[in-house]
């Protein structure tokens, strides 16, 4: 998906975003993990060659800002939900 400035990459855990209006094409992202992002590849941007953790940690190092992500694995805790509840459990004393 694209509005133009912004592409979005989905993986399996992790959505990357790249606004190209902001990379400065320093790099980083592409040196410090290659396997995720690789100007020489269509995508250039695949989130599941990496762990999730990994490819947060490289979106951190982006010195423009041009890389946000978003993760979809989170553990839904909305009251009501079987993962509260179950979050609950664990948490409990009983
Ligand atoms: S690290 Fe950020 S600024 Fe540098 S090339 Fe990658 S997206 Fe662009």
């Amino acid at each position: 998906m694209s509005d133009g400035h912004t592409f979005e990459y989905r993986g399996t855990h992790v959505v990357v975003r790249w606004n190209k209006d902001v990379c400065i094409h320093a790099g980083a992202c592409v040196r410090g993990l290659p396997g995720v992002f690789d100007t020489a590849r269509k995508p250039w941007v695949v989130p599941d060659a990496a762990d999730p953790e990994r490819v947060i940690e490289a979106i951190g190092r982006c010195p423009s800002g041009a890389l946000s992500y978003e993760r979809l694995d989170e553990v839904d805790a909305t009251p009501g939900t079987l993962a509260a509840a179950a979050a609950r459990r664990l948490g409990s004393r009983d």
